[in-house]
């Protein structure tokens, strides 16, 4: 059964704190990058906003955008018109974006978003596209922003990380319901805008066999309800996020790069077509390492031998398309690819059963034993209800079957929050 209320009040308390010490970044700079894919070259601009809302709330495990200080709506529009007028050869697909939500007007306000995309049509990009959470798209917005790019092609990208309720709720916390989702890709569908959906590789709690059948059926899943494509995300450790608290513990490792060449390998070479891989490897390492507040720890890797050779071959994947690389790939001979295969078959409970200690853990490390003692066991009683229809994981199931027309895959209660949390 799923609730009404995405909200974990646990994990959004721990990752809040783990937050409170991240250095603020007021003046971060434009960023901008310029790759070429199978489509044609694709511009990224991320702007400075004061940070994604949710994030200050405690959402999202895996996610640190930095935080940026206050910034006005013109503040924004100058900085992209900045950043847009240093292109000298704009051609193919501009992405422009804060980072968080272009359609979150506690973000970017409404006026700031729509002069953002006049200036991104106005800008001789064939493309243009941005990203925003799909709570915040109506349809009168959708309509301003179609007037605001004047027949340009505009696309959204919506992240999903994953498409099991459960894993949205208790391991993400990404302040979501599948069926906001699903709303906005119908919303843009109905006006001819094509949904990319952004899918998690290596999340927080999930082991890494889990992790892959976890991004796998995301990608079915939302190929299936009508995204246009999806693009794949190894996580990256960033500091002062609840995944970098798992890390130093020796809790979390992100991804190797070989489950992301085995998430494609599953999803086969018709599926990958519309399937690209991102961030796969440090970018802000190439350009002299992330600000201060967004410092990655840790990124999807192999083993120093094979690196540098897996990457180029991803990175040629990435511009080329060319499933004849991911087979290259997943028949690659390295010691670490047969670590990497071994460590899939350990046999685990599933990630539902080690949730109530991971829970604990953090619990007592980042509130400490006090408030642990006077609200640990409201906690785990909270998990448990969320957990209590999980009839399937708890007979000791793996966790994740085959995709379904099921909103969520591991069944779920969601609680409403506990306020004296
Ligand atoms: S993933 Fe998106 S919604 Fe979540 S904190 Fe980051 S920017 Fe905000
Ligand atoms: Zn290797």
């Amino acid at each position: 059964m799923i609730g009404t209320d995405p909200r974990n009040p646990f994990l959004s308390r721990v990752a809040a704190r783990l937050r409170r010490s991240r250095p603020p970044n007021p003046h971060r700079p434009t960023s901008l990058i310029v790759e070429r894919l199978p489509s044609g070259p694709l511009t990224r601009v991320w702007f400075n906003t004061a940070g994604c809302p949710e994030d200050k709330r405690g959402a999202c495990t895996m996610c640190n955008y930095g935080a940026g200080g206050p910034t006005t709506g013109d503040e924004m529009v100058a900085q992209v018109e900045a950043a847009i007028s240093g292109i000298a050869q704009p051609e193919g697909t501009l992405l422009v974006s804060p980072s968080g939500s272009l359609f979150d007007a506690r973000e970017v306000p409404t006026a700031a978003a729509l002069a953002i995309l006049r200036l991104a049509a106005a800008s001789g990009f064939g493309a243009i596209l941005t990203e925003t959470r799909p709570e915040t798209l109506t349809a009168s917005l959708v309509d301003q922003a179609l007037e605001a790019v004047a027949g340009r092609a505009f696309g959204v990208e919506l992240g999903l990380e994953s498409s099991d309720q459960a894993v949205l709720n208790l391991c993400v916390n990404k302040i979501m319901r599948l069926a906001d989702w699903r709303t906005a890709l119908a919303l843009l569908s109905s006006r001819g805008v094509p949904v990319t959906a952004n899918v998690s590789l290596g999340t927080a709690f999930l082991s890494p066999a889990e992790a892959i059948d976890d991004a796998v059926a995301t990608v079915l899943w939302a190929l299936r309800h009508g995204s246009r494509d999806c693009a794949v995300f190894p996580l990256i450790v960033r500091d002062w996020t609840v995944l970098a608290h798992l890390w130093r513990r020796g809790r979390h490792e992100p991804p190797s790069l070989w489950s992301l060449v085995e998430t494609l390998i599953r999803v086969g070479p018709d599926i990958a077509r519309r399937v690209s891989i991102s961030w796969y490897k440090d970018y802000d390492q190439e350009r002299g390492g992330a600000s201060a507040d967004m410092t990655a720890l840790a990124v999807p890797t192999t083993c120093p031998d094979c690196h540098a050779e897996v990457v180029r071959r991803l990175d040629s994947y990435r511009a080329t398309g060319d499933f004849e690389v991911v087979a290259g790939l997943d028949a690659f001979t390295c010691p670490c690819h047969d670590s990497w295969r071994a460590s899939l078959d350990g046999a685990q409970a599933p990630w539902t059963h080690r949730l109530p200690s991971a829970y604990e853990a953090l619990g007592r490390e980042v509130l400490g034993e006090t408030w642990w003692a006077a609200h640990g066991s409201g906690v785990l009683d909270w998990l448990g209800v969320a957990l209590g229809e999980s009839g399937a994981q708890a007979r000791g199931q793996p966790p994740v079957g085959p995709p379904s027309n099921a909103s969520s895959r591991t069944a779920i209660r969601v609680n409403s929050p506990r306020s004296e949390w």
